[in-house]
């Protein structure tokens, strides 16, 4: 799960990281308010979306003034905010940061990540900061310095040293280091899976302050901590995974135009392997779960439908615990209360295939029938290619 920026930050704020000071806003009336109890000009406006490089699209301005500051946050609320992380289709505003205007003398980065090749967090940082990250880790990635977080030992204050004596910080190392000590905290006990500060700056006064941060939290560990769970705003999540989420399947968007709608985490992974390898794209990853009913199923087949990329379905059912049958019946179901034109290869095996199969052949509906996996994947391409 992602949190905004102003979230964020609160929660480093408990753990002891500096952070400028700021309020979240919802019109150009408040922001003006906000602003005039946080001091003396300048201000800083920023967009709240679950996406970054919001200063490249025109979502983070500068404001000399209180009326600047409702005039900025008039053009920004429900601007349409295009950034490299937003796609093309951009993310609508719906809050603002209004924060006290610091001046900059240098900005580094920090971030605390999963290492899955390690297997265990690592916190990185890198003196050049800001808004280029992305492009120095790809075109320097020497200059991205690491060091691993092993579980049971916790991040030590001697690697926070080497990193900030690393980033050459100079009177300002020892406040990093502090920083990155609660970065670092913060990150394990909220059972982050990404907490990020770009940039991480030092003032002309020799402050050191989280300018801008993002976290994002493990789903699977948000039931440790139901405060953070209340900072879930469903405005910024995709449609189709909130409604998943609702019926309890597990389902994530992708942006292929093949829909899939597979039993077992497992089936799941290697049905979108074989539909890449038959030259295909998969539109999700959804995994009905081991024992679902019709209800189910015929729940998971319209939030499939539901996303107007898919222009093929493949249904990859191992009918285990699970009948095919009642695979069958819910999938008929979905489809002709959807009146489905929508092209749909299906493959069965298992416990009741047989009958499964007679189902989906006597409904009437536009159904083909697939003989193994990758003739299923072959088939599901074609059509989609055709339908595209
Ligand atoms: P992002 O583009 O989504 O990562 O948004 P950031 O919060 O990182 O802001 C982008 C850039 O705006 C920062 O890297 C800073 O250079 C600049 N910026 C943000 N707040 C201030 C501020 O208070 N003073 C100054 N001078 N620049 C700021
Ligand atoms: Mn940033």
């Amino acid at each position: 799960m992602k949190i905004h920026e102003y979230q964020a930050k609160a929660i480093l704020r408990r753990f002891g990281v500096a952070v400028p000071k700021g309020e979240v806003c919802f019109t150009p009336k408040e922001a003006a308010e906000a602003a005039s109890s946080l001091g003396p000009p300048p201000y800083v406006v920023k967009a709240q979306i679950h996406a970054g490089g919001r200063g490249k699209g025109g979502g983070v301005k500068l404001a000399r003034s209180l009326s600047e500051v409702e005039a900025r946050a008039q053009e920004i609320i429900g601007m349409t905010l295009v950034t490299p992380q937003t796609g093309p289709e951009g993310r609508k505003v719906r809050r603002l940061l209004v924060e006290e205007g610091l001046e900059i003398a240098r900005e580094v980065y920090l971030g605390v990540v999963i290492d899955r090749a390690l297997g265990m967090p690592v916190l990185m940082a890198s003196a050049e900061g800001g808004v280029e990250i992305e492009d120095v880790a790809r075109r320097f990635p020497e200059k991205i310095l690491r060091a691993p977080i092993p579980p049971g030992f916790g991040f030590r204050p001697f690697q926070a040293r080497k990193i900030a004596y690393g980033l050459g910080l100079g009177a300002a190392t020892e406040k990093t280091v502090k920083i990155m000590l609660a970065l670092t905290r913060a990150f394990e006990e909220t059972d982050a899976s990404l907490a990020e500060v770009n940039p991480l700056v030092v003032t002309r006064g020799e402050e050191v302050l989280a300018l801008d941060s993002k976290m994002s939290f493990d789903d699977n560990a948000l039931y440790r901590h139901p405060e953070i769970r209340e900072l879930r705003d469903q405005e910024e999540e995709e449609p189709q995974e909130l409604e998943a989420s609702r019926h309890g399947l597990s389902y994530i968007k992708l942006h292929g135009d093949v829909g899939c709608m597979v039993n077992g985490a497992g089936l799941a992974m290697a049905t979108m392997d074989m539909i890449q390898l038959a030259g295909g794209t998969p539109a999700n990853f959804l995994d009905v779960g081991g024992g679902a009913g019709t209800g189910q199923v015929s729940n998971a087949f319209r939030i499939l439908l539901s996303d107007p990329g898919v222009k093929a379905v493949l249904i990859n059912i191992f009918g285990g615990i699970m009948r095919c049958d009642v695979v069958a019946e819910g999938v008929v179901t979905a489809a002709s209360h959807t009146g489905v034109q929508t092209p749909v290869v299906v493959r069965l095996e298992g416990t009741n295939a047989e009958e499964g199969r007679r189902i989906l052949m006597n409904s009437g509906l536009n159904f083909t029938v697939a003989d193994g996996m990758l003739d299923a994947a072959r088939k599901v391409v074609a059509l989609a290619r055709r339908g595209a």
